[in-house]
């Protein structure tokens, strides 16, 4: 999972562009970038947060009216500074490129570029390899007249990219001499927005993975980069646009669920009401299971979980309390890299408030159960501070599988739900009750209003059901 964005306006763009880095540091804190360009590229990129990465006076250096921005999380490649995006290829015209996503077909693809291609690949991140291949393929066109002509060019380039290139990639870039592109994987598996803004009767377009800055930097949301869909803004300011391809819309539940941040649209979706009556679908199921068993106190797993934990706690008719506090100056536990890091920091971050737990009855409302670590500490926490009793629910079912599309769930031994029952879970987590969320039910808070056009979610994790081609998941572990 990563934060893209891309913007091109009529005056200056970085420090819009540092603005939606530091709006979507939620989706990635490894590393962050930027990438614009006037007559020639200009870049600024480091490891660590954006208030870290830059400054004023890298900012100013940044020149131009058009850029990418990228915040990482690293889901392919190792963890270095070569691998921070966005990365860049001088060949044709200058190109740049941001990429949330992950490809899942880049051995081949790597032995395409470098062996078929005689490219060099400097790095192990799939972006490297999808700029490649979409500088190869609009290197085999001829020298374009007209934006029409080039727009001709991306069509093609990217239409190549469709067929060929399997997994997850949103994508923005900038082409140097040319302007700003934008394409969506034909399944839209990670999220695209979009939205406009008027300066003084022209348009600025900004495109990014959510929406949560838009407000701030004044633009109006005009919807999604449809799945499959190519976008081309050209250096004049004219957008061309061509929906390329178009296959089952397979958007991943889980930004729902865990990452996207709660004020952001994405598939014209509210995050926030879709968390609400993620809350509403489990406390129907708590109501129905467990008619007899009502907690003293509802209180949520710090701070996704906040959202569905105060619609679970009005459903059932039970206070909604902050039993654990949260320091926000640590970062999100599952996007820190190694086990016993994010255990550690589970203490470092969360404190439980004793006044709200001692002798009572806990129910704790949680976003996921992902590895466990986390839940258990929790609770463990929950439990030292006197809880009477701890009931435990989660607004998504078990995560048994790992995600091959961007997520950071790379075997299945690291899932707690992959090989325990849900009664070995709850003891293991120690526990009185554990009630997950149904799929049925965790769909249907998803899509149950708005006008979007949601096929069937991306629910690999959950069902084992990879939406790439429709392969199972032993079918693609195999490859
Ligand atoms: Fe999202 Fe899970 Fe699908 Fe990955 S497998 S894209 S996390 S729903």
């Amino acid at each position: 999972m990563c934060g893209i964005s891309g913007i091109y306006s009529h005056n200056p763009v970085a420090s819009e562009l540092y603005e939606s880095v530091v709006h979507q540091q939620h989706r990635g804190q490894d590393a962050a970038g930027i990438m614009t360009y006037d007559e020639r590229m200009h870049k600024h990129k480091g490891l660590g947060l954006a208030r870290d990465v830059f400054t004023e006076d890298n900012i100013s250096l940044l020149k131009g009216n058009v850029g990418i921005s990228h915040n990482r999380y690293p889901t392919h490649g190792e963890f270095g500074h070569g691998e921070i995006q966005p990365m860049w290829t001088s060949v044709p015209y200058g190109i740049s490129m941001a990429h949330n996503g992950q490809i899942t077909n880049y051995d081949e693809l790597v032995e395409e570029v470098t062996k078929k291609e005689k490219r060099y690949l400097n790095t192990t991140s799939d972006t490297e390899v999808l700029l490649h291949i979409l500088a190869k393929e609009l290197d085999n066109n001829g020298v374009p007249n007209t934006s029409e002509e080039f727009f001709n060019h991306l069509c093609e380039a990217v239409g190549t990219i469709f067929k060929k290139v399997k997994g997850a990639y949103s994508v923005t870039g900038i082409v140097i001499g040319k302007g700003l592109i934008v394409f969506r994987d034909p399944r839209g598996i990670r999220p695209l927005v979009r939205g406009e803004r008027d300066t003084n009767g022209k348009k600025d377009y900004i495109f990014a993975s959510e929406n949560t800055m838009f407000y701030s930097l004044g633009y109006e949301p005009t919807g999604n980069v449809l799945p499959g869909e190519l976008i081309y803004i050209d250096n004049d300011g004219e957008m061309f646009s061509k929906r390329l391809v178009k296959e089952e819309f397979n958007p991943c539940i889980f930004e729902y669920v865990y990452f996207a941040r709660p004020d952001a649209v994405l598939n014209d979706v509210g995050v926030y009401r879709s968390r609400l009556r993620m809350g509403q679908n489990l406390a129907y199921a708590w109501k129905e299971k467990y008619p007899d068993v009502k907690p003293d106190i509802v209180i949520p797993a710090p701070s996704t979980a906040n959202t569905s934990a105060l619609a679970f706690a009005h459903e059932i008719g039970v206070r909604y309390s902050e039993g654990l506090y949260k320091n926000h100056f640590i970062g999100r536990t599952f996007i820190m890299t190694g086990q016993e890091e994010r255990r550690r920091s589970v203490r470092h971050k969360l404190v439980p408030q004793e006044t709200e737990i001692r002798d009572k009855k806990v129910m704790i409302v949680d976003d996921s159960i992902v590895r466990g670590n986390t839940s258990r500490e929790i609770v463990r926490m929950v439990k030292d501070a006197g809880a009477k009793e701890v009931y435990f629910v989660s607004a998504c079912p078990p995560v048994q599988h790992p995600c091959y599309y961007g997520v950071d769930m790379p075997t299945r031994n690291e899932l707690i739900a992959s090989s325990k029952s849900i009664d070995t879970i709850k003891k293991d987590l120690g526990v009185d009750i554990l009630l997950y969320q149904e799929i049925d039910d965790l769909v249907e808070a998803v899509t149950r209003r708005g006008d979007h056009h949601i096929d069937n979610p991306c629910m690999a994790c959950l069902d084992g059901h990879y939406v790439i081609n429709g392969r199972k998941v032993h079918e693609l572990i195999k490859e």
